[in-house]
C-alpha cells in the first residue's frame, strides 16, 4: 500500500522571513560582472514576492530575482549558470499562480517574467498576423503576456484564441508549461494543442525557435513540460474568428449517471460545425456549504436560490452541467441560436424546470472568473495579506471509473466530511484532442474527466484539507483507478516516474538534452528532490 505523506521541509509554516545571507554570497561572485547584474534584486520586496505564490502553502527563498529587460538577459543568466562550476537553479515566474511552489527557486534566481511586459523593444508583446496563404491567422505573444491581454488584443481584429483557461490572469508561458484547460478543451484540445511555434531559451541558454517541423523534440518537450527544458519567450497561437455573444446555460441533475451521460453525449457533438453541439462544456458540484455559484459570480437568479438550495439539502450533492453556445450575429436579426438551443435541451435529461440561461458578451463569458479571483497586482497583494491558502487537487480520471469515483470520493469522502470549500469542477474531455508527443500526461482512455477540488481555506486550515486530498489519492490507488494529477506536485522521484509512466524515459532524455545541468524550474521537484 502506498502511503502519501506531506513533506514538511518546504512548508511555509516552517520558514520565517527572508534570510539576511543572500546574493552575492549564495551566487557566484562573478555573476556581478554580467550586464544584467543591475537588474538582479535581493531586497526583501523582490524576495518576498518570488518566495510566495497563489497557494500560500509553500515558501522557498531565492538568492535573487532577475527583472529582465530583454530575452538576452534571461539567456545570459541561464548560460552563465549552465557553464558555471557550481550551477544554480533558475525558475521563470509568470503570475506565480501555481499553488505548491512550482515557480520558486530556493537559493537560486527567480526570473520575473512580467517585467518583460514593460519593455518597448518591439520583440515582445502581442502581434496578430496572417499566415503565408492569408487563410491562417495566428498571434505571436511573449511568454510573459496574460491571456486577458491576448484576448483584448486579438478581439481588435475580430479574432480570438480557441482554447482557454477559466481564469485569464495567467501568463501564456505559465499555462503552456502545464496544458491550459477549460470548457473548450473537449473540442479544441488544451492550449498546448493550439500552438504553431515557440521561441524557447533552453537550459543551456540557447534561444531556439521550435515547431512540429523544426526542433520538434524541444517543441513537444516544452508543451506541458513544467518549465523543465527552458523558458518560453514567444508562442505563436492559433486564432479563429471571435464570436460576439454567448448563450450560457446551467442545468441541474440529482443523478450522477444521467449527468455524466449527458456530458459525454455533449462532447461527442462538435460545436460550430454541428448545430446540435456546444462550444464549451464544464460541470460543477453544488453542495450545502459555500456559495451556490463558487467563483462564477451570481449565475442563478436570486428568485431561484431557495428552490435550488432545497434541492441540494434533499440530495446532498447536485450536479450541474455548464455549457455555452457561441453566436456570431446580432440576436435581434437572427433567432436561430435560440432554436438550436431548444432542440439541444430537448435531448438532455436534467431535472425538469432546472435549466438556467444567461446571454452575455464573449468577453464577459471568458472573463467570468475575474469577479471572484483578484486580477490586478494590487488586488493580489492585498489578497495575499488576507492570508488564504489554496490546497488544490486537480485530477484526470478515466471515464470507465468515473462512476466509482463519484461514489467512493465525491459521496463517501467529500460529502461526508463536509470540509470542502471552494469550487469542485468535473467535466470530460476527448483524448484525441491531446498530442501524446507533448510532455503533458493524461489517462489512457479515449475520454477522461478532469476533477478539480479548488479549495480555498484559512492559512491554518489547509493541512486538514490536504489530508482529505491525500485520502482521495489513496482511495484511487487502492481501487486501482489510474488517475493522473494535473498541476502535479509530487515530492519523490518515484512518484514522478509513476506520473509520467511510459513518458518518463523520454522526459529524462529531454532533460539531459535541453537542461543537462538540471537548472530549470526546481520548484517542481522533479530532478532535484530527495
Ligand atoms: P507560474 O505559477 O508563475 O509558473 C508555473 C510554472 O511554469 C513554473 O514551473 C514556472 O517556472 C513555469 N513557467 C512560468 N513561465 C514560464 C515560461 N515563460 N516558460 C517556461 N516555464 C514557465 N489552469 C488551467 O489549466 N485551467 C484553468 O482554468 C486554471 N484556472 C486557474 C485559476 C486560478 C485562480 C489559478 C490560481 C490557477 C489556475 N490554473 C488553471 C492553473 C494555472 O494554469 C497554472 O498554475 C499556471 O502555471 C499559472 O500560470 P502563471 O503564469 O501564474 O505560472
Amino acid at each position: 500500500m502506498v502511503v502519501f505523506v506531506i513533506c514538511v521541509s518546504h512548508l511555509k509554516s516552517t520558514i520565517g522571513k527572508p534570510r539576511s545571507t543572500s546574493w552575492p554570497s549564495l551566487l557566484p561572485p562573478n555573476l556581478q560582472t554580467l550586464d544584467l547584474a543591475n537588474r538582479l534584486r535581493e531586497d526583501p520586496a523582490a524576495i518576498n514576492i518570488a518566495s510566495s505564490d497563489h497557494g500560500n502553502i509553500v515558501q522557498e527563498i531565492p538568492a535573487a530575482v532577475l527583472y529582465p529587460s530583454s530575452i538576452d538577459d534571461i539567456a545570459s543568466l541561464i548560460k552563465f549558470a549552465h557553464f558555471n562550476s557550481s550551477p544554480f537553479h533558475i525558475a521563470a515566474r509568470g503570475q506565480g499562480h501555481s499553488v505548491r511552489g512550482q515557480a520558486m527557486a530556493r537559493n537560486g534566481v527567480v526570473v520575473d517574467m512580467t517585467s518583460l511586459k514593460n519593455q518597448k523593444n518591439g520583440y515582445h508583446g502581442i502581434k496578430v498576423s496572417a499566415g503565408t496563404n492569408g487563410a491562417i491567422w495566428y498571434v505571436d505573444v511573449g511568454g510573459e503576456q496574460l491571456w486577458i491581454d491576448v484576448l483584448n488584443a486579438t478581439l481588435e481584429h475580430g479574432l480570438a484564441p480557441v482554447s482557454w483557461t477559466d481564469y485569464l490572469y495567467l501568463t501564456v508561458g505559465g499555462t503552456l508549461s502545464n496544458a491550459g484547460i477549460s470548457g473548450q478543451t473537449f473540442r479544441h484540445g488544451p492550449q498546448i494543442s493550439n500552438v504553431y511555434e515557440m521561441d524557447v531559451i533552453t537550459g543551456k541558454g540557447d534561444v531556439v525557435t521550435c515547431s512540429p517541423e523544426n526542433n520538434k523534440e524541444l517543441f513537444y518537450a516544452v508543451l506541458g513540460g513544467l518549465g523543465q527544458f527552458g523558458i518560453i519567450a514567444r508562442a505563436r497561437i492559433v486564432l479563429d474568428s471571435a464570436p460576439k455573444r454567448v448563450k450560457w446555460i446551467r442545468m441541474l441533475y440529482d443523478d450522477f449517471s444521467t449527468f455524466s451521460g449527458d456530458q459525454e453525449h455533449l462532447i461527442s457533438l462538435n460545436g460550430r460545425e454541428n448545430k446540435n453541439g456546444v462550444d464549451y462544456l464544464e460541470g460543477l458540484l453544488l453542495m450545502n456549504h459555500g456559495p451556490l455559484d463558487g467563483w462564477r459570480s451570481s449565475f442563478f437568479p436570486l428568485t431561484d436560490h431557495s428552490k435550488i438550495t432545497s434541492l441540494i439539502t434533499k440530495n446532498g450533492i447536485i450536479y450541474s452541467i455548464e455549457m455555452a453556445k457561441y453566436y456570431y450575429d446580432d440576436p435581434s436579426l437572427d433567432d436561430s441560436i435560440d432554436k438550436e438551443l431548444e432542440v439541444l435541451l430537448e435531448t438532455l435529461s436534467f431535472i425538469p424546470g432546472y435549466a438556467f440561461e444567461k446571454d452575455v458578451s464573449f468577453v464577459d463569458f471568458l472573463n467570468r472568473a475575474a469577479s471572484r479571483e483578484p486580477t490586478t497586482e494590487v488586488d493580489q497583494s492585498q489578497e495575499h495579506e488576507l492570508v488564504t491558502s489554496r490546497p488544490w487537487l486537480n485530477l484526470f480520471v478515466p471515464k470507465s471509473r468515473i462512476s466509482e469515483f463519484n461514489s467512493g470520493v465525491l459521496k463517501d469522502i467529500v460529502l461526508k466530511r463536509n470540509i470542502t470549500t471552494g469550487l469542485v469542477l468535473i467535466y470530460p474531455m476527448n483524448k484525441s484532442k491531446w498530442d501524446d508527443r507533448m510532455s503533458a500526461v493524461t489517462p489512457d482512455e479515449d475520454v477522461f474527466y478532469t476533477v478539480g477540488f479548488l479549495h480555498i481555506s484559512g492559512v491554518d486550515e489547509w493541512e486538514a484539507i490536504d489530508v482529505q486530498n491525500q485520502d482521495i489519492l489513496q482511495y484511487c490507488y487502492n481501487a486501482g483507478i489510474d488517475i493522473k494529477e494535473y498541476l502535479p506536485s509530487y515530492k519523490r522521484r518515484k512518484e514522478w516516474e509513476n506520473h509520467f509512466a511510459m513518458k518518463w524515459e523520454t522526459f529524462q532524455e529531454r532533460k539531459a538534452r535541453f537542461d543537462p545541468e538540471m537548472i530549470m524550474s526546481p520548484g517542481q521537484r522533479i530532478f532535484n528532490n530527495n
